[in-house]
């Protein structure tokens, strides 16, 4: 079987462990802020996206994994929504992780999201995933306590480990047939905070905030520190990360869209080839019914 690699894009986040985080845009070129020319790119996206799907799932052979990691408010949930709206329900499972439960404590790191991995021929989406065991818990150095871990390194060093367990883990799945493309949406503090005080001011969006996320936004620089190390770490042609500029959703969904139906097409991809036998067999078929 041929391996997956991954396709190119500026927002390619680069294999070699040079990631900088401080120089990625968040605001997408000026040239390209144009609403209603990337929401019609996208609905086109999103059509080619639907007609890829149905391959891969007569197929059965690979499967898509798509992770979706961010701070909170950059557009992770309308993104999904907005990609995948032309996928057929069957062929994807989406999969949200949030703090793990006592039961999910009791194992491996990479114990649950595994649980939730696409079968061949579907596409299963990540919102958040196994990369939150060295963002949020990072950040929170203090979660490690709720993991019942026998002794371990030192932090440094157990971040270091849990990186390679996660390229082993990726380059194991990558071997299996599954295609792991990642997504970093890049939001800016000041983006957030717009889109954090309209979740406040408009009542129908009230639901969706909350004082947590504040708290979180505070640690902004932490996070984008492990951000990028994860980045650098975990970047790899069989399981590339994309950052992609979150400022503007309509531009971002177009991109995250491109990405997804760019690596589709690199696949050798078919529908499943009919033998002359079977054909002469369901040729006999149509007989009997046109007769019948
Ligand atoms: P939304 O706010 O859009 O509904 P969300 O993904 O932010 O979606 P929340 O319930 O707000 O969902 O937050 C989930 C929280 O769980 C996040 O703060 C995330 O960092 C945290 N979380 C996820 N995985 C882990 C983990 N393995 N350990 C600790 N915290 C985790
Ligand atoms: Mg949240």
């Amino acid at each position: 079987m041929k391996r997956f690699e991954a396709v190119e894009s500026p927002y390619l986040v680069p294999f070699d462990g040079s990631f900088d985080l401080s120089k990625t845009k968040t605001a997408p070129p000026a040239k390209e802020i144009d609403k209603k020319k990337n929401k019609k790119h996208l609905a086109k996206l999103v059509e080619e996206f639907a007609q890829l799907q149905e391959v891969l799932y007569a197929e059965d052979s690979y499967s898509v994994l798509l992770i979706f990691q961010a701070m909170d408010a950059a557009g992770k949930d309308s993104t999904i929504r907005a990609v995948m709206s032309g996928v057929n329900p069957a062929g994807f499972q989406v999969a949200s992780f949030k703090q793990p439960s006592a039961e999910e404590l009791d194992h491996d790191f990479l114990w649950r999201t595994a649980k939730r991995l696409p079968e061949r021929g579907r596409i299963g989406v990540f919102n958040r995933s196994y990369y939150e065991e060295v963002l949020v818990v990072r950040v929170h150095p203090e979660y490690l306590e709720g993991q019942h871990l026998p002794p371990h390194p030192k932090l440094d060093k157990l971040w270091k480990e849990r990186y390679a367990s996660i390229r082993d883990h990726e380059l194991h799945l990558a071997r299996s047939g599954t295609v792991v493309v990642k997504f970093f949406l890049d939001v800016s503090p000041a983006e957030q905070r717009r889109r954090f005080l309209s979740r406040i001011d408009e009542p129908e969006k009230n639901w969706k905030f909350s004082a947590a996320d504040v708290r979180e936004a505070e640690h902004w620089s932490e996070y984008m520190a492990a951000y990028q190390d994860a980045l650098r770490a975990t970047s790899r042609p069989w399981a590339p990360w994309y950052a992609i500029p979150a400022d503007d959703k309509p531009f971002m969904r177009a991109v995250v869209a491109d990405v997804i139906v760019r690596t589709l097409k690199s696949l050798p991809l078919a529908y499943p080839k009919v033998s002359d036998e079977a054909r002469a067999e369901l040729q006999a078929l149509r007989e009997k019914l046109v007769g019948s």
